[in-house]
């Protein structure tokens, strides 16, 4: 892993633990020599994350579209800054650019792009680690709901471990970077699915 994008809110949220957080996710991504891709705003615990990259002497590179550019939402202190057009073509590139996922606190953007690259990797797109930091359990009942999927027969326990999960970032990147995706993954489409 070398490149690891992170999928976080445009706010900061209600409790300072959030941003705590990603000040400590920016603080260790740099002192595992890992560079942060993430969707280039400065607002929320996105700004907190890139700064606390920058300011531990990281690199974070950062995708956004036009129309975000536009309301004056970008990071201007970036170390390298994609602007593309459409909400999309960021999301590919994010993924693209990176060797692993993460998600911390946030609202639907970051379900969004979370739940995208879970279903990829659930598609076999790719095979790389997907995580999410449940600091002060902010995601206890998304986790709750992943279970009931599980018993209700809509996901199958093999693609509810793609997604990682540890209470703090540092413990979630050591996670990752020992993550080898399991050899002969049961394949999604099985012909009593049809
Ligand atoms: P949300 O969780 O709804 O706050 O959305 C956060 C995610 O959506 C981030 O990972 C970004 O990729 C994207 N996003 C939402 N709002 C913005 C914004 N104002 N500037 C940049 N990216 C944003």
């Amino acid at each position: 892993m070398r490149r690891v994008c992170v999928f976080c809110g445009s706010k900061a949220g209600g409790r300072a633990e959030y941003a705590g957080c990603a000040r400590r996710l920016g603080q260790a991504l740099v002192e595992r020599g890992l560079e942060l891709v993430f969707g280039a705003g400065h607002v929320g615990l996105m700004g907190v994350l890139a700064d606390a990259v920058l300011a531990a002497g990281g690199r974070a590179v950062g995708v956004i579209p036009q129309a975000l550019v536009d309301l004056e939402l970008a990071h201007r202190g970036l170390t390298e800054l994609h602007v593309v057009q459409t909400m999309h073509q960021r999301k590919a590139l994010m993924a693209d650019l990176s060797d692993g996922f993460v998600a911390l606190p946030g609202g639907f953007g970051t379900g969004d792009e979370l739940f995208e690259v879970l279903t990829w990797a659930q598609l076999g797109l790719h095979a790389r680690p997907i995580g999410l930091v449940n600091v002060v359990g902010y995601f206890d009942a998304l986790l709750a709901w992943l279970d009931h999927c599980v018993r209700e027969d809509f996901v199958r326990p093999a693609h509810r471990q793609l997604l990682l999960q540890a209470s703090g970032p540092e413990e979630l990147l050591e996670t990752m970077l020992r993550y080898r995706p399991s050899a002969g993954e049961e394949k999604w489409i099985e012909p009593a699915d049809r």
